[in-house]
């Protein structure tokens, strides 16, 4: 690989990040990696810089030095490149393998394709994993948000990101619903006049490989279940097969002993079915009931594995409970590759102004560590971030639900979280 770029510099003092095996997920981790990074647009750059150096102070408190290439999307790149999202970005990303980013805006409107689904799509991010557990010191609407302690597997490439849809008064509409009306014999569901219709490809590949990182994930990191997630009543070629595709992983290619698959949970609790000690259980639930079972019996879910749209709805209420935006990290993984990002957007009312919370982005960049095997970096940058919050040093979003706290602005808070990784370390 050259790692040749038209406008920025590769530093010269890092080492790339090198691929041992993609298939089996595996990447050489150099002690002075080099890890691109984008800001961001709106508050990303508040929160960039912020998180930059907090996770900049975890690595060298525990032995090790990042070596960041700031590359640019969005706003920042249109003032370098004249474009959203130059191919440098993309290279970087993809040669460097292990990246974080911020929030980039995506207008509303036509001819503007979100600049976050263009990355997670070309550089194939397959799966968006979101995970949600609480932190003392967070406001949370729950009577008990440390039960919550789940992460979300949400599937990255296909079902509505695919976006295959056709707009109301158009030929094109027409011309699907003669097909379905006509060659494919549904002609009592396409009620005349104006129709928009929409497609919701749902694939084997991708069904499959999204419920094997899931599981593989429950499997190193010691969790009890995978739940699937999806609304096979109504949906059963699309949601209904990611469901048996997925049962299928669990069935195929797991020993019993070590993943126990169980296709029958829909109508049984955990407590009649039988799981092997240690196993991971794969159970199964549908989308509208989960959302209830996720706020009744939080503390029996893990990891939850989900077609794209129901991830996305899901794993927002989840963060909900657990304090919302301001702390709710994520990152999309590949194989043998990682885009660290936050849930949250770029906030443009908070934009520029140092008050938003960088806590999501800086634990994006735990998510990242975690994936790099730097597991006692990330343990430091979670504890330093919530000794900052439960000590009542807060930025403004938690400030208003909180009695007695301490309200900062992004880079006194980020101050605070690296004064406590070097105490903590
Ligand atoms: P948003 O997440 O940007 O903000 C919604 C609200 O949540 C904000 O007004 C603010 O009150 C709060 N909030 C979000 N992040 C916060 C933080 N770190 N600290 C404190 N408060 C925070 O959602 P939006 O307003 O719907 O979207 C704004 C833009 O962001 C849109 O262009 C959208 O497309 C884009 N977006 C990008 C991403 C991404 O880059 N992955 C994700 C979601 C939205």
């Amino acid at each position: 690989m050259s790692h040749e770029y038209e406008k920025v510099d590769v530093p010269s003092d890092g080492e790339p990040i090198e691929v041992v095996d993609e298939e089996a997920d595996e990447l050489d981790i150099p002690e002075n990696p080099i890890i691109p990074i984008v800001h961001g647009d709106g508050i990303g750059k508040d929160v960039g810089p912020a998180a930059q150096k907090v996770l900049s102070a975890a690595a060298d408190a525990t032995g090790r030095n990042i070596e960041w290439m700031r590359v640019y999307a969005g706003e920042s790149a249109r003032e370098r490149y004249d474009e959203n999202l130059p191919e440098d970005t993309v290279r970087a990303i993809d040669e460097f393998r292990v990246a974080i980013k911020g929030p980039l805006t995506t207008p509303v409107g036509a001819g503007f394709r979100s600049l976050n689904v263009a990355l997670r799509q070309t550089l194939d991010f397959y799966a968006n994993v979101r995970p949600t557990y609480y932190l003392d010191g967070v406001p949370s609407p729950m009577k008990a948000p440390e039960e919550m302690n789940m992460v979300s597997f949400r599937e990255n490439t296909e079902d509505v990101y695919a976006g295959i849809e056709w707009e109301a008064g158009t030929d094109e509409v027409e011309q699907v619903r003669d097909f379905v009306e006509d060659d494919m014999g549904f002609d009592d569901v396409m009620h005349e006049g104006e129709i928009g219709i929409g497609l919701k490809p749902i694939t084997e590949k991708g069904s499959k490989r999204l419920v094997r990182k899931a599981i593989d994930y429950a499997i190193e990191h010691d969790r009890d279940t995978v739940t699937l997630v999806h609304k096979g009543n109504i949906m059963k070629f699309t949601e209904g097969q990611f469901s048996e595709w997925g049962m299928e992983v669990a069935e195929e290619e797991y020993d019993d002993d070590e993943v126990f698959a169980a296709p029958d949970s829909l109508w049984e609790t955990q407590d009649e079915i039988d799981i092997p000690e240690d196993a991971v259980m794969v159970e199964e639930r549908l989308a509208d009931a989960m959302l209830q079972w996720m706020q009744l019996r939080t503390d029996e879910f893990d990891v939850l594995a989900m077609p794209n749209l129901n991830g996305d709805y899901l794993s927002d209420a989840a963060g909900a409970q657990i304090g919302g935006l301001g702390i709710a990290p994520g990152a999309n993984f590949g194989d043998a590759r990682v885009l660290a990002e936050p849930v949250h957007g770029s906030a443009p009312k908070r934009a520029g102004q140092d008050q938003a919370n960088p806590s999501a982005l800086i634990l994006s960049g735990e998510l990242m560590f975690d994936y790099m095997g730097w597991t006692d970096a990330a343990t430091l940058v979670r504890d330093a971030v919530e000794e900052t919050i439960s000590s009542g040093v807060v930025t403004y979003d938690f400030a208003r639900n909180l009695d007695d706290a301490q309200k900062v602005s992004t880079t006194e808070f980020a101050n605070e979280v690296i004064e406590n990784i070097e105490k903590l370390s």
